[in-house]
């Protein structure tokens, strides 16, 4: 091998760790967001699972708030069931009657960032009343990265959890 062969083959090389550690940046540049945002969503605990121990307290928040939805459409169902499979109109029909209603003295809840009802404002019905949507208004869970009106209820997809 002569001294310039050596030369090309070190420049081609070089050229070759150049392109290589451009390609692993143009990598972490495209992947970095994936992976935040990934991480961002683990953050955001299951409203549909069991909660796990080590929850931060806007965790439990959110997760309260949707389980709260989950309570909302409980008592909804049990609603439709005695009235001919509809759903009310507003959600104050579920409070009315013996003992509370379909709440019970619990009346509707109460999201646990605002301590307000953030939900019946929010809820619609379908104008057949087989379908309803209900959510927490307002941005209450930003601390988690989650947009506003959010978590929601779907009676046809189940939780919508941002
Ligand atoms: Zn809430």
């Amino acid at each position: 091998m002569s001294s310039s062969d050596t030369k090309q083959s070190l420049a081609s090389t070089r050229l070759r760790m150049t392109a290589l550690v451009s390609a692993i940046a143009i990598i972490l540049v495209i992947t970095a967001p994936i992976y935040m945002s990934l991480r961002a969503e683990a953050q955001l605990p299951d409203i549909n699972k069991r909660p796990s121990e080590n929850l931060t307290p806007d965790q439990s928040r959110y997760l309260a708030c949707g389980y709260n939805l989950k309570t909302i459409r409980n008592c909804l169902e049990m609603y439709k069931t005695d009235h001919k499979g509809k759903y009310p109109d507003k959600l104050s029909k579920l409070t009315e009657g013996k003992y509370g209603g379909y709440t019970g003295s619990m009346g509707i809840p109460t999201c646990p960032v605002t301590r307000k009802d953030t939900y019946s404002a929010s809820y619609k019905v379908s104008p057949d009343g087989k379908n309803f949507t209900v959510y927490c208004s307002g941005h209450n869970h930003k601390a988690l990265g989650v947009p506003p009106n959010r978590p929601a209820y779907d009676s046809r997809k189940g939780i919508i959890p941002r």
